[in-house]
């Protein structure tokens, strides 16, 4: 039977990158969810077919109550998706937003939104998918490397990718009842449009590429590697874990 995947935040960026690396390794269909633009969800979808699988699009906003829209995410997997077999081999929590605040500027309603999106959401989707894992099952959670080191400009994102790290540790032992895994990778500074605002700038561009020992920012395929290879059979023997993949920044 070929494995199946739901990938949160699937329209653009690294979420896009993972849905088209898992295609690539045979994942036969993925649930690409997106937050509002559909359109950009279906150019993700034709990336997926192209690559061999079959795509269906889940929309919900993960900002509001991201534990309704996990339920509704995954009532839509169920539905849409499987036809009566409401199995799921691979889940990868990547929707995120920035939100980037320091102290002074924390307000309560952004605060709020970063943690529906970052934490609450990823909580109850695995939460909600959890009894429907298949055996070899694979949860991946997309966090941060900022959470390895101080934050003080974005301290709401931090603590809330922060809080995933623990809970990818701290869901390995009840997944493992199930035989599926749990992990995380941490991207460093990585080219999509989450740094659209600052990215193009000189300055802050030249900083940003100094930050990996590599001496440039990443691409969205150089995280979806990563993220391709703890969706695998291959990375059976690891869970619990936070991966880094910042290209060697901070260290
Ligand atoms: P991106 O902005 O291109 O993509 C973010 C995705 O999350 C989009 O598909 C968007 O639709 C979805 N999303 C955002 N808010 C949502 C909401 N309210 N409801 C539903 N979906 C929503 O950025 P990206 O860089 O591809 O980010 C992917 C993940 O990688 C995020 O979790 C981000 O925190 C993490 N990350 C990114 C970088 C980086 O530098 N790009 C670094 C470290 C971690």
């Amino acid at each position: 039977m070929t494995r199946n995947a739901l990938v949160t935040g699937a329209s653009r960026g690294i979420g896009r990158a993972i849905a088209v690396r898992l295609a690539a390794d045979g994942v036969g269909l993925i649930g690409i969810h997106y937050g509002s633009n559909r359109a950009a969800a279906e150019e993700t979808a034709r990336l997926v077919e192209s690559a061999g699988a079959r795509a269906v699009l889940i929309g919900a906003d993960l900002g509001e109550d991201g534990a309704k829209a996990a339920a509704e995410i995954a009532a839509a997997w169920t539905e849409a998706a499987l036809a009566g077999d409401d199995g799921l081999d691979i889940l990868v929590n990547n929707a995120g937003i920035n939100g980037n605040q320091e102290l002074h500027e924390l307000d309560p309603a952004t605060a709020r939104r970063v943690l529906e999106v970052n934490l609450i959401a990823p909580m109850f989707l695995t939460q909600a998918v959890a009894p429907h894992l298949r055996e070899g099952g694979r949860v991946v959670n997309v966090s941060t490397g900022y959470t390895r080191v101080a934050a003080p400009t974005h301290l709401t994102y931090a603590a809330a990718k922060a809080g995933i790290n623990n809970l990818t540790r701290s869901l390995a032992a009840p997944l493992a009842a199930r035989g599926a895994t749990v992990n995380a990778v941490l991207p460093g500074v990585i080219e999509t449009d989450i740094n659209a605002d600052w990215i193009n700038l000189p300055g802050p561009r030249a900083q940003a590429d100094a930050l990996s020992v590599f001496g440039r920012i990443g691409t969205p395929e150089e995280v979806a590697d990563a993220v391709g290879f703890l969706a695998s059979p291959q990375s059976r023997w690891v869970t619990g874990e936070t991966l880094d993949v910042t290209g060697g920044s901070a260290l």
